[in-house]
C-alpha cells in the first residue's frame, strides 16, 4: 500500500504563509513521482485558500475537526457539509489536543467519524497514550479502548477510516517513539481492525509524533506503518517534501 504522509498544521498558518508554504510544496513536486500519497490539514479559515492552491496537485487537503451535529444551534463548530463545501478528503478526528484541551470523549470522537463517513469525507482517527498511561503499562488498553469506539459506531465503515497512532507524550516534544514501539502498537491495532473489518490491510494506520524528516525513514520502513501525521515539521515544506521522499517505494 502506498504510503500517506499528512500534515497537520494546528492553529498555525496566515494568508501569506500558506500560500509560500503550499507553493514550495508544489514547486517540489513537479517533475517527481510522489512516493506517498500526502495532504495537509488546515485551519477551518484557510480552506478556501487551499482549495484554491492545491486543486489539480498531487496533494488533497482536509480540516482538522468535524462536528458531531449535522447543523444548527451550535456556535462555532463547522459541520462536514461545510467541509464538503470545500472538497476536504479527510477530516481529523479525536487529536489529542482536543481530547486533552476541549474535553473530547472516546464517543463525541467515534460520532464525529461516523459524521465525517456519512459524507464521504474519511476520517483520520487519532488514538494514543499518555506518558502516565504507558509508565503504567496501559498503552495496549488505552488504544484499544479509543479504537472500538469508534469500531461501534462506524461498523462496517471500518475499512475506510484512516487510523493514526499518535503517543501523547511524543507529540511536539521531540520525542519519538521508536520504529520498535511504534510498530508494536500499530500490531495491535491492525489485530484489532481485523476482527472488524475483512480487510485490515487496507486501513492507513499512520503514526505521529515529531516524526521528522531525519526519523521518518525508519518509522516508514515498519510493516504496520503505512504513513506519518506531521505537526511541526509539515510547516515547513522541504520538511514534508523529506518525509514524502523516505517513504519506501511500493
Ligand atoms: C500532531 O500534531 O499530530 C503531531 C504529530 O505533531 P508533531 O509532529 O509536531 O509531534
Amino acid at each position: 500500500m502506498k504510503k500517506l504522509i499528512a500534515g497537520n498544521w494546528k492553529m498555525n498558518g496566515a494568508l501569506a504563509a500558506n500560500e509560500a508554504l503550499l507553493r514550495s510544496l508544489i514547486t517540489g513536486l513537479s517533475g517527481v513521482a510522489p512516493a506517498a500519497d500526502m495532504a495537509v490539514c488546515v485551519p477551518a479559515p484557510y480552506l478556501a485558500q487551499v482549495q484554491s492552491l492545491l486543486s489539480g496537485t498531487p496533494v488533497a487537503w482536509g480540516a482538522q475537526d468535524v462536528s458531531a451535529h449535522e447543523q444548527g444551534a451550535y456556535t462555532g463548530e463547522v459541520s462536514g457539509a461545510m467541509l464538503k463545501d470545500f472538497a476536504c478528503r479527510y477530516a481529523i478526528v479525536g487529536h489529542s489536543e482536543r481530547r486533552q484541551f476541549h474535553g473530547e470523549t472516546d464517543a463525541l470522537v467515534a460520532a464525529k467519524a461516523q459524521r465525517a463517513l456519512g459524507l464521504g469525507i474519511t476520517p483520520i482517527v487519532c488514538v494514543g497514550e499518555t506518558l502516565a498511561e504507558r509508565e503504567a503499562g496501559d498503552t495496549e488498553q488505552v488504544v484499544k479502548r479509543q479504537l472500538a469506539a469508534v469500531i461501534h459506531a462506524v461498523a462496517h465503515c471500518t475499512s475506510e477510516i484512516v487510523l493514526a497512532y499518535e503517543p501523547v507524550w511524543a507529540i511536539g516534544t521531540g520525542k519519538t517513539a521508536t520504529p520498535e514501539q511504534a510498530q508494536h502498537v500499530h500490531a495491535v491495532l491492525r489485530k484489532q481492525l481485523s476482527a472488524a473489518t475483512q480487510h485490515p490491510e487496507r486501513v492507513h494506520i499512520l503514526y505521529g509524533g515529531s516524526m521528522n524528516a531525519t526519523n521518518a525513514a525508519s518509522l516508514l520502513a515498519q510493516p504496520d506503518i503505512d504513513g506519518g501525521l506531521i505537526g511541526g515539521a509539515s510547516l515547513k515544506a522541504d520538511d514534508f517534501l523529506r518525509i514524502v521522499a523516505a517513504s519506501p517505494a511500493v
